[in-house]
């Protein structure tokens, strides 16, 4: 990589940073002026009576706080093939599927090559701050990348998830090169149609390149953990296929059979080799620095709902650091990681003032609800970025160059510092991921908590939660939570029945237990499914269109996410009714 590294001038990226983040309230009105300027002749603006006025001003006077399902009727025109220019001046010609984990279906936003050239804006800056902490050195990136479909709406629109529309995008490999180590493995995995025969060569190329792999990475954790327990179950598959140098044949997709077989040779040494580390792990502790010996750090999204893989995760990496990497959304990008050595837990995003409008609607003054906007605050009063407070919430509503105006996210995040004057913000939760049946309210953080504290008595038998959901029953009088628990063995009945009153009691939010106490909320359900259960979910989701990129597990089924919750009930093996307030 020295020549990458002469491509890609570091200062200068550095130096970009800082003039736009103390300048971050001019850079603003420039980036909506420039976003209300070039998309004057929307429909959508027209209509509002904007008239080509670019303040920010007249833009909150004219223009309303919207949600997804406000701008669903534009965005189907867009699919069904209206190429007018409805919500931007240039034509929408291809849409994002976002994960859409919250509602339990993927929605589709605009996608354009502007908000592809946010993406690079946020790439290279939080690579400059990596790099100059972290340097690779003509190094391979082990990348557990699957890049979906794109496919074409009944209208001529081109669809697919964020990830897939960035990887494929003509510009992506050129702007990339300056910044990106080389993936281990050929186009033909990244870009495979079977998601386990992708995973199953990433970890074979993986192998093959040991010594030269320099970092670990997915867009999001979940994929780096699922790879690493599929390696725990597929290892000495992997090795026959390095010592005989054929591919298993349950890899049967040709191009990758083909692309394989190019890199795949008998080594009988490596396979030895390989197999001499597994043997000599105690519970895979360490396995990726044993297996990657200059690997140097792990890399990928862990922070919100990746957080609770962060044990596993570390387990898997040893010694080695995680870092987690950006904020954003298919909606946009919000905010760069520049501290690449400060743990997940506590990492915080920096907002990048050129590539969106952002506001903010303050949460923490609304006593009571958790920052549950939407509950009670009908006309919220969104402040700028640079008029947020420090250790106040907030809910992100962004304004981007592809056609959002004032959206909603329903991200909710809190200011813990200030790099110049562009703020710095952790990620708290989705703001509509709540449990509450009465005046009860506990968010995915609480949920994640309760989960934590009470699997600790799994500990005692080797075991461990390898993920988890929740729902909210309200079928009968009185409604109660149910949390479904996926474990890595079989756990005794005594410890399942404290686990479960232990995370009844955990749940320490007033409302929840003063309910619980007067049995307005029925006693807390631990549902336990089948090893692979949460795997049928993720393939659930891949079958709506999602990528395994980008998948998220829902924390909380609604009801209305009937697939999902029928393949949660399905697979139940045992259940327990919390005795806590009993
Ligand atoms: P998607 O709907 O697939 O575009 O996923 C976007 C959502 O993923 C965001 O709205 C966040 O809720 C979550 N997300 C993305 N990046 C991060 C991050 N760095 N930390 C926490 N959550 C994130």
């Amino acid at each position: 990589m020295p020549e990458m590294v002469e491509e890609f001038n570091m200062e200068k990226v550095m130096e970009e940073f800082e003039r736009v983040t103390k300048d971050a309230e001019r850079i603003q009105r420039e980036t909506l002026e420039k976003i209300l300027e070039d998309n004057a002749s929307a429909e959508y603006l027209l209509n509002l009576g904007l008239n080509g006025r670019t303040d920010p001003e007249s833009f909150k006077a004219f223009v309303p706080l919207v949600t997804h399902k406000d701008l669903e009727p534009y965005i189907n025109r867009m699919l069904d093939g209206d190429f007018s220019s409805i919500l931007t001046g240039k034509p929408i010609t291809t849409m994002s599927l976002s994960s859409g984990t919250t509602q339990g279906k993927p929605k589709y936003v605009p996608w354009n090559d502007e908000l592809f050239g946010t993406t690079l804006q946020i790439y290279h800056t939080s690579f400059a701050f990596r790099n100059r902490e972290f340097p690779i050195n003509n190094g391979k990136a082990l990348s557990f990348i699957y890049s979906s479909k794109q496919f074409k709406t009944k209208g001529g629109v081109l669809a697919g998830t964020a990830t897939t529309n960035v990887f494929r995008n003509p510009g992506y490999r050129h702007a990339m090169k300056a910044i990106q180590s080389p993936c281990c493995s050929p186009d033909e995995v990244i870009f495979g149609p079977d998601f386990h025969q992708s995973l199953y060569c990433h970890l074979l190329c993986g192998l093959i390149f040991r010594e030269e792999v320099q970092l670990v990475s997915s867009t999001f954790a979940h994929s780096i953990m699922y790879a690493f327990r599929t390696f725990e179950q597929l290892w000495e598959e992997l090795c026959v296929d390095i010592r005989e140098g054929v591919l298993n044949s349950k890899v049967t997709v040709p191009s990758i059979r083909t692309a394989m077989s190019k890199l795949l040779k008998p080594d009988p040494e490596l396979a030895s080799l390989i197999h001499k580390k597994c043997m000599g792990l105690s519970n895979w502790y360490g396995l990726i620095p044993e297996l990657f010996p200059n690997a140097k750090y792990v890399y990928g999204i862990m922070t919100g709902s990746m957080e609770p893989y962060l044990k596993k995760l570390r387990h898997y990496a040893g010694e080695l650091p995680l870092l987690t990497s950006d904020y954003g959304s298919s909606e946009g990008w919000i905010g760069t990681n520049v501290k690449p050595r400060v743990p997940p837990e506590l990492a915080t995003y920096t907002v990048l003032p050129q590539i969106g409008y952002f506001e903010f609607i303050p949460l923490t003054d609304l006593e009571g609800t958790k920052g549950d906007a939407s509950f009670l605050c009908m006309d919220p009063k969104p402040v700028g970025l640079t008029e947020v407070k420090l250790g106040e919430e907030y809910e992100i509503v962004i304004t981007n160059p592809a056609g959002l105006y004032r959206y909603r996210l329903g991200d909710v995040v809190k200011v813990t510092g200030f790099h110049n004057s562009a703020p710095e913000v952790k990620f708290v939760r989705r703001s509509n991921l709540l449990l509450t049946i009465n005046i009860d309210k506990n968010t995915e953080k609480d949920l994640q908590i309760a989960v934590e504290t009470a699997s600790q008595f799994l500990a005692g038998e080797k075991l461990e939660v390898v993920d988890y959901t929740s729902h909210i029953d309200l079928t009968k009088e009185p409604g109660h939570y149910v949390i479904f628990w996926e474990i890595s063995g079989e756990a005794s009945e005594e410890v399942l029945a404290e686990c479960c009153n232990c995370m009844d009691k955990s749940f320490v939010d007033a409302g929840y237990t003063s309910s619980r106490k007067v049995n307005c909320i029925g006693a807390l359900e631990l549902r336990v499914v089948r090893r692979g259960t949460f795997q049928k979910i993720l393939e659930h989701s891949l079958a709506l269109g999602a990528a395994v990129s980008q998948f998220k597990t829902p924390r909380c089924v609604g009801p209305t996410n009937t697939k999902v919750l029928q393949i949660l009930n399905e697979n139940v093996v045992k259940n327990y009714l919390s005795t806590a307030f009993t």
